[in-house]
């Protein structure tokens, strides 16, 4: 049966240049395929986790490679203003206006979205002059040799930490993941003797 989504899942079954950012946004490239990609964003949620799974062309020795982007719409008050010391310094004009900024609710930065500031000359002209601290993207990139690696990046947390049980989203990744790539689907399919 040739349905829709088998035309879609076949155009993403080939190969191309696929360039990642790791911890420090240096950006990595690899050639490979995307099997699966989840977020957890919704219309109301200021910060959410993206994740992507890659399989790695044929004659790779590894397999997999799993992108975790956790990002953010807050934006704090600048340290001399009394802001909860999160986030990197900008000035308001270097904020992505293609991005709907949200000022933190705890430390209440100046508003520096086009319709907050009432028109007012003034409070324009101090927002353009005030350090402000916006939450940045937190990449993350794990590389995994085979099924097993690629779920024990996925039970652990960036602290290295092994988690009681893997998040949701993880779960739902493995599960569209395993629909377009066998390799994982024999993996989840194996059956353990309890
Ligand atoms: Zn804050």
């Amino acid at each position: 049966m040739r349905g829709r989504w088998g035309a879609v899942a076949a155009d993403r079954l080939v190969d191309t240049e696929i360039s990642l950012m790791d911890e420090w946004e240096m950006v990595k490239t690899f050639t490979g395929h995307r099997i699966a990609r989840v977020t957890t964003r919704t219309r109301f949620n200021l910060r959410w986790t993206e994740m992507r799974l890659y399989r790695l062309a044929p004659g790779d020795e590894d397999s997999y490679v799993l992108g975790i982007v956790g990002r953010s719409r807050v934006y704090h008050a600048g340290d001399d203003e009394g802001g909860c010391n999160q986030g990197v310094e900008v000035r308001p004009s270097d904020l992505d206006p293609d991005v709907e900024m949200v000022p933190c609710q705890k430390c209440h930065p100046v508003d520096v979205s086009a319709d907050g500031a009432d028109g007012a000359d003034d409070a324009v002209g101090a927002a353009s002059t005030t350090w402000i601290k916006m939450e940045i993207p937190a990449y993350s990139l794990h590389i995994c040799r085979d099924p097993q690696a690629l779920m024990t990046a996925l039970e652990t947390d960036h602290t290295g930490r092994l988690l009681d049980q893997p998040s949701w989203p993880a779960r739902q990744l493995m599960q569209g993941a395993r629909r377009l790539d066998p390799d994982l689907n024999r993996f989840l399919s194996g059956v353990e003797r309890l």
